[in-house]
């Protein structure tokens, strides 16, 4: 089988031939169909996070097929998951034991501990896979994924704001842009300073105001969303919500935040992050995505063409969300 491997920190990913692994214990072997590219596989190829094991695959956006069980799992062959980015936890710990296992200080994580779906095959615990919802094809529901996912868990932490900014237009926005409208929720998108494709996307799915990321809405926020990996837009957005409003940090890195004035948090001003997805999560969206209907913007890619697909992200190049597909 073929994976794209990233052997060290900060270098291009490698195609290799490999041998089809077994599943171990609790493990399903999956044939990859299509995984999606996050912004967080970039931070990992790019050294940003800390722990990434080398030599790893990336990616865990996972869209497979059973291919077989290892022991103690009994899911038909041929059945469709997805794999997220939680890979594993310790069960036992406060956190888990409490619902929020994304916050499990032994969890391993897809495509960063685990070898993930760059790959034509992969591993995975089948405690931690997803039930996808038949409606959505391969392609279009890798990226709910993470980019759906950690987008709708951020999307909660603004309890019942009504009028919410999404700071950085790219997969996770345009896939909570459209979860809040059919919540009733008024969205503003803040792209980045002349970026008229992102401000177009978001015009599209709706925004009903859309200006660049220093400018200010013309009436305040109630919460806001950061995905952009932008430090500097902390205070931006604290200047852009009301009192008592919240600014949800979404990304897993960001560059540092500025110091600001205590006027900005002033007024019962929250700001918090978002970290990781628990099972609970991924359940509740995916019952979710069918509703709404969630309708991803994808742009595909073939497999060993992973790393055009990386750098178009991180050229900010790309409308929506990138999917590799393996060959058939
Ligand atoms: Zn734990
Ligand atoms: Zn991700």
């Amino acid at each position: 089988m073929l994976a794209m491997v990233l052997n060290k920190s900060r270098g291009a990913l490698e195609p290799e031939q490999r041998a089809v692994p077994a599943p171990g214990p609790h493990q399903v072997l999956l044939k990859v169909r299509a995984c999606a590219v996050c912004r967080t596989d970039l931070h990992v190829v790019d050294g940003e996070l800390p722990g990434v094991r080398h030599p790893v695959v990336p990616g865990h956006e996972i869209v497979g097929e059973v291919v077989s069980c290892g022991a103690g799992v009994d899911i038909a062959t041929g059945t469709r998951l997805g794999v997220p980015w939680l890979g594993s936890t310790c069960g036992t710990c406060d956190y888990c034991r409490s619902g929020r296992e994304n916050l499990c200080d032994s969890a391993r994580f897809t495509g960063c501990h685990l070898d993930g779906g760059y790959a034509d095959y992969t591993l995975a615990d089948a405690r931690y896979c997803l039930r996808l919802p038949d409606e959505l094809d391969d392609v279009h529901a890798a990226p709910l994924l993470c980019a759906g996912l950690i987008g709708y868990r951020a999307l909660t932490m603004t309890g019942d704001a009504r009028r919410l900014g999404l700071y950085g237009f790219g997969a996770a926005a345009h896939i909570v842009a459209q979860v809040a409208r059919f919540q009733g929720r008024d969205c503003c998108a803040f792209v980045r300073p002349g970026d008229t494709a992102a401000a177009d996307f978001a015009r599209e799915l709706g925004c009903t105001w859309v200006g660049g990321s220093d400018e200010l809405p013309p009436v305040l926020l109630d919460a806001a969303i950061i995905f952009a990996p932008a430090g500097e837009l902390v205070p931006r957005a604290l200047a852009a919500v009301r009192k008592g409003g919240t600014v949800v940090c979404g990304g897993i890195h960001m560059s540092d935040i500025p110091s600001f004035p205590y006027a900005l948090l002033w007024g019962e001003r929250v700001v918090r992050s978002v970290a990781n997805l628990t099972r609970r999560d991924g359940e509740e969206f995916l019952a979710l995505a069918p509703q709404v209907p969630i309708r991803t913007h994808v742009k595909t890619f073939p497999l060993d063409a992973a790393n055009e697909a990386l750098q178009q992200l991180r050229e900010g190049r790309l409308s929506g969300a990138a999917v590799l597909l393996p060959r058939e």
